[in-house]
């Protein structure tokens, strides 16, 4: 319908040229957020493929994975589970390390806070190299869940991050730039 056309809040995404490095084009959907109904048509547009998909949680992916993760699972009737940078959740946590461009980082995910058997959505804001969302999924793949997909508003898909998408669910992106 009418308010999944990206038409509706494609044109608020802006393009920052060396942010925050140069070489870098960012993504910014800050304008996009604070506008109302382009946040909420991106949101239906984002969620609409996985209403039959019989989720049982939406994990997101820090900090913007946050927004459209907790959104998604408002839409789509599940629960959000956070995946962080180290330090930030309590209690015991499931780790993974993955490299970066220079050094390596981290994600965790609270312990018990995915049911077992569970179909978990991974969402984040922006596909670049995939090392993250690449992350986020080995993380899951290590629970006891079923990892249902991945869903991405934005794949950058000159940067081939696709194809460190092992999970042969589907990883799905609204645009693609
Ligand atoms: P990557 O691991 O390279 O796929 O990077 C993905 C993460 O970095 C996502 O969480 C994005 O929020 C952020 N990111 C990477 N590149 C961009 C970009 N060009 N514009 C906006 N965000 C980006």
């Amino acid at each position: 319908g009418r308010g999944l056309s990206v038409d509706g809040f494609s044109g608020l995404i802006r393009d920052v040229a060396d942010f925050p490095k140069p070489g870098i084009l960012f993504k910014d959907v800050m304008p996009m957020l604070a506008d109302g109904p382009a946040f909420a048509a991106a949101v239906a547009a984002m969620a609409a493929p996985w209403r039959d998909a019989r989720l049982g949680a939406v994990a997101g992916v820090e900090a913007r994975g946050f927004i459209f993760g907790a959104a998604m699972a408002r839409e789509l009737g599940v629960g959000f589970v956070p995946v962080r940078k180290p330090g930030k959740l309590p209690g015991e946590v499931h780790e993974i390390a993955y490299a970066l461009e220079y050094g390596s980082d981290r994600l965790q995910v609270q312990r018990g806070a995915l049911a077992p058997g569970d179909r978990v959505l991974l969402v984040d804001d922006v596909l670049a190299t995939g090392g993250t969302l690449a992350a986020a999924a080995s993380l899951l793949a290590g629970l006891e869940v079923e990892l249902a997909g991945g869903a991405v508003l934005i794949e950058l898909a000159a940067l081939g991050g696709r194809a460190r998408w092992t999970s042969a669910s589907p990883l799905l992106a609204t645009l693609r730039y």
